[in-house]
Formats: structure tokens, C-alpha cells, sequence
């Protein structure tokens, strides 16, 4: 969880401050529901109004229930991971949020050539477990901040490759609260894009290729240095602005465009690294949102090319 409460949006949002009687949606699930949960608390940027609803259901017959009746009642829900790509606005979400912080839902387990982990670990540590394991594929994410769930969903990557490259299965729960494993031909991994946008992922199963701890642990360590070289140093409130396009990068661009020095508000592009926007203590949402648009236009105006924001606006 990110510290990000020094947001002078974070206490507002819908249901802020606590409502008993909006918790009653749920209050017959079995599982603790909080009203007007800050969601700057759960966000990289730290940004942003509160939650109607939040909870962290202890396992995955609990998460069904909450599921179920986010259906039946027609309440919105999302789930946040690590945070580390979602820009909430100031006015919070109206529905349900979910993290899937129990342990639960957090394990990994090495069964070679392959790794299953939860949709709630860390992506670092999935990483480190397959390395030490000898288990080749994963080792270029170690720099990727987050949850394997949000890896998933999002195809997290880099020039080293993708985690979708290395997917056998992915245990998903539908709206209804049902699970189901999908593989193969039912799944689709793209440049920072999935299929999974329909479901609660849950978890996962990877499949590797052995390789030597040693030679692995040396590859990996060198993307730690590079990768944590190549992020902006000092502050967590940042984001990553945009997807690479094809044959180019979002950060290449938006120097050529002249982008690299733009702010909007208390947001600023980070100049050393351009495809981050940094948020200063008197950061609002709208200063991001604001300024991830003013660079979207001058690149657009300047170079001829759409670039797609990478970063999930709640
Ligand atoms: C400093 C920095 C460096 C970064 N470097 C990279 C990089 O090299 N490559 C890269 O690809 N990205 C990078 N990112 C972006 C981000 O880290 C990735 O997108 C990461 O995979 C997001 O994981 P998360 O757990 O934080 O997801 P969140 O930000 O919590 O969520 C992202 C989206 O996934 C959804 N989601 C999360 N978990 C689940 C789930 N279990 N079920 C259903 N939906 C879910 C959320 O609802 C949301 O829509 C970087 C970001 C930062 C701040």
C-alpha cells in the first residue's frame, strides 16, 4: 500500500467520512465493507476522492459474494493492485473497490517448469521466486512496480518482453462470481493490453524455461540497476503517461515534441525521463489529467502521432 494522503482531494468522494447505512448493501455478506475509503492511500500518485465502498475479502468465496451482489444491485466495481497505473479523480469512484491483499490471494508457488502465483502478489516477488528457482522468462518485469493481477491485465512489459508471453492460464472470477480457468485461444496479450477487462483476476499460471539461478540472478539484477535508473528517483507519486507505439517510444517522442518541460498545476512532465508525470504536494487529479492531454496534443500537433495514455483514469 502507497502512503499518499498528503492529496488535499483525499477525504472527498462519495460516501466520504463513513455512511452505516451505505455499507448495508453488504452488511449480510460475512465480509468487512468500509464507506468512503481514500483511494489516494492505494495509488502510486496519492491522488484523488475516496471509495463509496472498499474491502479486502479474506478469500475467494468471500470476494464471490461481493461480486455477486455488486451484480445483482448494479454497483460498479474495479479492483486496485499495487496502484502504480490508476489516476482517480477527484471525485472518488461510486462503487465498489476491491484489493485482494490477503494471503489468499497472494501466494507462489514453484512447480518446474512453472510458477503459480495470486493475482494479489507482488510482481517483484513472483520475479525473485522464479529466478531463484532457475525459472528463465520473468526476470525483464523486475523493475515493473505492482501486482501480478495488474501485470495481467495490462500486459506489463519492456524491450526485454512481456509477462503475456509467458501465460499458460489465467483464474479469473466473471460477474456472477463464477470461476473459471482460461488458456489458450480465450486469451489475448497485446502491447500493454489484454483481455482480461471483464473479470477479477485471481491468479495465474506461468510457464518457464530453466536456466541457471546464477546467470539469471546476473540478468536480472542488471534490469534492477537499468530499469530503476531509467524511473524517476525520490518520489512515488509518479505515473507512466503513455504507451510506447510502434517502432518508437512514448518518451523519444514527447522530447522530439518538445513536451519534456510541460506542467499543468503542481504536475509536471519528469524531464529526465519524459513519459512520467511527477505530482508535487499541491497535485490535483485534474493538474494530471490536465497535463497528460497538453502533452497528448503537442505530439499530436508537432509530430503527427496519437499516442494512447497508459495510465487507468477512474
Ligand atoms: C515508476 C513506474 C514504472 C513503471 N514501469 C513500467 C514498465 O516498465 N512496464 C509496464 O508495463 N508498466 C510500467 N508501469 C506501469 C504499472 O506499473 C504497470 O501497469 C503495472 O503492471 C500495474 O500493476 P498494479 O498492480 O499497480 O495495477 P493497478 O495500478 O492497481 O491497476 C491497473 C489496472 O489493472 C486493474 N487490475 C489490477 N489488478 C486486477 C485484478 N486482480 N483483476 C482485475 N483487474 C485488475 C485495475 O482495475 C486497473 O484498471 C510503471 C509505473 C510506474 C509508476
Amino acid at each position: 500500500m502507497h502512503q499518499g494522503s498528503k492529496t488535499k482531494e483525499s477525504a472527498r468522494g462519495p460516501a466520504a467520512g463513513g455512511n452505516d447505512a451505505a455499507s448495508s448493501a453488504f452488511d449480510d455478506l460475512g465480509v468487512a465493507v468500509s464507506c468512503g475509503e481514500p483511494l489516494a492511500h492505494h495509488t502510486w500518485l496519492g491522488l484523488g476522492g475516496a471509495a463509496a465502498y472498499f474491502c479486502e475479502p479474506v478469500d475467494v468465496e468471500a470476494l464471490g459474494r461481493v461480486v455477486r451482489r455488486c451484480r445483482d444491485r448494479g454497483i460498479p466495481l474495479r479492483v486496485i493492485g499495487g496502484g502504480s497505473n490508476v489516476l482517480v479523480s477527484a471525485a472518488g469512484f461510486p462503487g465498489m473497490v476491491v484489493r485482494l491483499s490477503a494471503a489468499s490471494f497472494c501466494g507462489i508457488e514453484v512447480q518446474k517448469p512453472a510458477v503459480v502465483a495470486g493475482a494479489g502478489a507482488k510482481l517483484v516477488h513472483v520475479v525473485s521466486a522464479a529466478v531463484q528457482a532457475g525459472l528463465a522468462g520473468l526476470e525483464t518485469l523486475v523493475d515493473v512496480p505492482g501486482t501480478v493481477g495488474g501485470a495481467l491485465v495490462g500486459n506489463a512489459g519492456g524491450h526485454g518482453g512481456d509477462i503475456g508471453a509467458c501465460v499458460q492460464s489465467v483464474t479469473v472470477m466473471r460477474p456472477d462470481g463464477s470461476v473459471e480457468v482460461r488458456e489458450g485461444a480465450r486469451l489475448a496479450f497485446e502491447s500493454r493490453w489484454s483481455n482480461l477487462d471483464d473479470c477479477v483476476v485471481i491468479g495465474c499460471r506461468l510457464e518457464l524455461d530453466a536456466e541457471s539461478p546464477e546467470q539469471l540472478t546476473k540478468r536480472m539484477q542488471k534490469q534492477w540497476i537499468v530499469g530503476r535508473a531509467q524511473q524517476p528517483s525520490g518520489t512515488r507519486a509518479v505515473a507512466m503517461m503513455f504507451k510506447d507505439p510502434l517502432g518508437a517510444t512514448a518518451e523519444a517522442l514527447i522530447v522530439q515534441a518538445g513536451a519534456r518541460d510541460m506542467r499543468s498545476g503542481d504536475a509536471a512532465v519528469y524531464a529526465p525521463h519524459a513519459n512520467y508525470v511527477v505530482a508535487g504536494s499541491q497535485c490535483t487529479s485534474d493538474d494530471v489529467r490536465t497535463l497528460v492531454e497538453a502533452v497528448r496534443a503537442r505530439v499530436r500537433e508537432r509530430l503527427g502521432v496519437e499516442l494512447t495514455p497508459q495510465v487507468d483514469v477512474w
